[in-house]
């Protein structure tokens, strides 16, 4: 049996931190990653450019992380964002900082961040083996190592980085949670987060394809006044519903998900006040005063959608713009102001950027991410309970967790 002194499973972005950091002390490790490469899921985040951290403060990362933002509190204030950033660029990799403080890489390639992980775990003297970890061999509540096809691997300290349950093919299929229960570890259900919504009926296919710049979106809840979530920005109609940034950040308050139970409202003017909506429809109408009432709206609205919204507004379209009456102009400006889709639910786990759910928290040390049942034992990235909003938020946790059990192993 080959003996190491800690053990890495999974090449994401968490286990690459955590094994390059815990080789860079000196100690003698392994990382097992079941995949030909390292950081599948990493080279196609982001759309393939890798949103790669927030550029903000610990505590603004918390504050964006709605399921065990407080958890992270040590591991965030450790690693924060400038530091991720000062990592890669320390490593070749020029960083710019977008809209919503969203970091990428100048190249545009998440490549160049999978890239200088990969450089770092090598430059360390890690020693990286495809292999697939079975099971993680335990005696008397302490780590013994990790087995895998090619027989055991003996550590007294294992981390496991396996990923959550989305995009399962990128590696990351729930074998982590698998592995920590067969531990004795609880582990909350896997759902979906920042997934596409599906709507009740199909009216936003007939708009599919269409992407939405800059809408507001305000999301409802049966039986409650105050939104749910609210945003500005890029909204995508699809085969089966909604989807775009606004639509995965708005899915990680929608739990627990009900058919009919949310609303998503789309603002399709928010520059515009109902009063000068109302004031713009007016100069539309009178500026084509002769022409039916459908063919006034192309100045207003993006080609695809102005099916919808004659439709939804009860105006027959062939009425010429100068018979619409004063009730049916305003009618039209609160639908545009109001353009609601009821959701039936998610998209399927695999389809979600995230997974909500995973190693109970309360069995982890937050100062250590070593686990509480089992000496030896640690975690770190999308294997645990924590879920965050879009924004680099989720792999800023990804390092920071990584690079605090790094610290440990
Ligand atoms: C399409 C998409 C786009 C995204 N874009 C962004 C973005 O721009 N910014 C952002 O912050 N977040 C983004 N995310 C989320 C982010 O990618 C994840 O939160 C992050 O990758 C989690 O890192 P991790 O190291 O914990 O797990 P993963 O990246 O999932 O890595 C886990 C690794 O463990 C390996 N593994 C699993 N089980 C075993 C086993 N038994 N033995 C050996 N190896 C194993 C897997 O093969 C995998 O390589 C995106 C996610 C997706 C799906």
């Amino acid at each position: 049996m080959e003996q190491y002194d800690a053990i890495v499973v999974g090449g994401g972005p968490a286990g690459l931190m955590a094994a390059g950091v815990c080789a860079g002390r000196g100690r003698k490790t392994l990382l097992l990653e079941k995949n030909e490469k390292l950081g599948r899921k990493l080279r196609i985040t982001g759309k393939g450019r890798c949103n790669v951290t927030n550029h903000c403060s610990a505590q603004e990362v918390i504050q964006n992380t709605p399921r065990g933002g407080k958890f992270l509190y040590g591991a965030l204030s450790a690693f924060p964002p400038e530091e991720v950033m000062a990592f890669f660029e320390e490593r070749g990799v020029p960083l710019k900082t977008e809209r919503g403080r969203r970091v990428f890489p100048v190249s545009d390639r998440a490549e160049d961040i999978a890239g200088a992980l990969g450089a770092f775990v090598l430059e360390q003297g890690v020693h990286v083996l495809q292999e697939q970890a079975l099971s993680v061999a335990v005696r008397e509540g302490k780590v013994l190592g990790v087995d895998t096809r090619r027989g055991r691997f003996g550590a007294k300290t294992v981390l496991l980085a396996c990923g959550g349950a989305s995009y399962p093919g990128t590696g990351s299929n729930g074998d982590g949670s698998r592995l920590a229960k067969a531990l004795g570890h609880t582990v909350s259900p896997l759902l979906p987060s920042l997934v596409p919504l599906v709507e009740e009926g199909e009216f936003c296919s007939r708009a599919m394809g269409l992407s939405l710049r800059n809408c507001g979106v305000r999301v409802t809840a049966a039986g409650k006044k105050k939104p749910v979530y609210e945003d500005f920005g890029e909204l995508l109609f699809t085969h089966f519903g909604l989807s775009g940034p606004t639509v995965l950040s708005a899915s990680a308050h929608l739990h627990p998900m009900e058919p009919g139970k949310y609303t998503v409202h789309i603002d399709l003017k928010p520059a515009l006040d109902p009063r000068q909506l109302d004031l713009r429809l007016l100069r539309e109408l009178e500026g084509h005063k002769n022409k039916i009432f459908a063919n006034s709206l192309e100045g207003l609205l993006p080609q695809k959608l102005i099916p919808l919204v004659v439709e939804r507004s009860g105006i027959p379209g062939d009425t010429r713009c100068h018979s619409l009456t004063r009730e049916q102009r305003q009618g039209l400006g609160e639908l545009l102001k109001d353009f609601s889709v009821k959701v039936r639910g998610f998209r399927p786990l695999a389809e979600a950027i995230v997974t909500s759910g995973g190693v109970s928290l309360k069995e982890v040390d937050p100062s250590t991410m070593a686990s509480k049942l089992i000496k030896g034992l640690y975690f770190a990235g999308e294997i645990l309970d924590v879920d965050a909003y879009t924004g680099g938020y989720n792999l800023q946790i990804a390092f920071a967790t990584g690079r605090l059990a790094g610290g440990q192993l």
